[in-house]
């Protein structure tokens, strides 16, 4: 679907995928105007097709595109664009525990332009692709980035745009070299407190039956995952507080028992358990470091359970679509 001031959103369409022909001079190349969306179209017990919570996804790429000075797709042509694509494609969503059609609506400038301004013109689009796990199944290992931050006060932190990505990559590679799977953001001032991971939001299970999940201050992404996991663990009775988690006390209270489990949560991740974090200094083990604990465990299922149709969906968060 494209955009311009005049016509406002015309010409939607949906084709087989192919290459993009794009203006060297199109603004996205060089001032990064990019937003997008990660999202999962599932195969419910019954058989049929179903997205997750979609308008959350239209809402927060509304919020993105505010953020980052672009025009804003109205939220039901987002999810009727998202729903087109995906009964198109229905016959490429897998069925199987961890399956799913990936979607990834995303939006440009491309208005031919070198000034430094916000663009008149862009263009939505949304591609698929069926995947299987992000993660195997175990625990992942975490890496505390203390060098590079994701997001500060007043920057484009809780918008969901590639150039928050563009500058936290090299974070996740210095990840693997240290041997660890994710990277963990700490905040931009102080270095102190938690923030999220690359990908996904970050909880963590203490001693008292609590969860706990760093609050959204504008530098953290509003995770969909996130946001329901705390719905469905109020469901259950379990409290979840969202309060700052500092780095060093995290650190002590693994080794003394306080923090018992941690978990990333995102759409492509689910529900991940964490095995341990690493920093220069050492290490917070959580169990045996490989054995996912039994809250993260219980409240994967829940989710899952829902987002598959084996369950009854008392928050309409299902989205029907064949
Ligand atoms: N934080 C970051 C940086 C992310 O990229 C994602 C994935 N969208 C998340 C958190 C989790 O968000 P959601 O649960 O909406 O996928």
């Amino acid at each position: 679907i494209s955009y311009s001031a005049d016509k406002g959103w015309h010409d939607a369409k949906i084709t087989p995928r192919r290459p993009l022909s794009i203006d060297p001079a199109s603004t996205v190349l060089h001032y990064g105007q990019e937003i997008f969306e990660g999202m999962k179209a599932y195969r419910e017990k019954d058989g049929h097709v179903a997205t997750f919570r979609p308008e959350a996804n239209a809402s927060r790429f509304t919020a993105s595109a505010r953020r980052m000075g672009m025009a804003e797709l109205p939220e039901d042509l987002f999810v009727q664009a998202v729903d087109e694509l995906v009964r198109v494609d229905q016959d490429w969503v897998p069925s199987g525990e961890g399956q799913s059609l990936y979607l990834r609506p995303f939006m440009i400038s491309n208005e031919v332009f070198l000034g430094v301004k916000p663009a008149t013109e862009y263009l939505f689009i949304v591609i698929a692709c069926p995947v299987g796990a992000y993660f195997s199944s175990g625990c992942v290992s975490v890496w505390v980035s203390e060098h590079y931050t994701r997001a500060a006060i007043g920057g484009t932190g809780e918008a969901k745009c590639g150039g928050n990505y563009a500058g936290s990559l090299i974070a996740q590679a210095e990840a693997r070299d240290k041997g660890c799977d994710q990277v963990l953001f700490l905040d931009a001032r102080e270095r102190r407190f938690v923030e999220e991971m690359g990908g996904m939001n970050v909880m963590f299970v203490r001693k008292d039956g609590k969860i706990v999940t760093p609050p959204l201050g504008g530098t953290i992404l509003r995770g969909i995952t996130r946001n329901s996991l705390i719905q469905l663990a109020a469901d259950q009775g379990i409290e979840m507080v969202e309060e700052p988690v500092d780095i060093d006390e995290l650190f002590s209270g693994a080794a003394s028992g306080k923090y018992t489990e941690a978990f990333a949560c995102g759409t492509a991740a689910v529900l991940s358990p964490i095995g341990k974090f690493v920093r220069p200094t050492g290490e917070a083990v959580f169990g045996d470091g490989k054995t996912p604990g039994p809250v993260s465990q219980q409240l994967k299922k829940t989710l899952t359970d829902v987002q598959g149709g084996r369950t009854n969906d008392v928050h309409g968060w299902i989205h029907r679509i064949s």
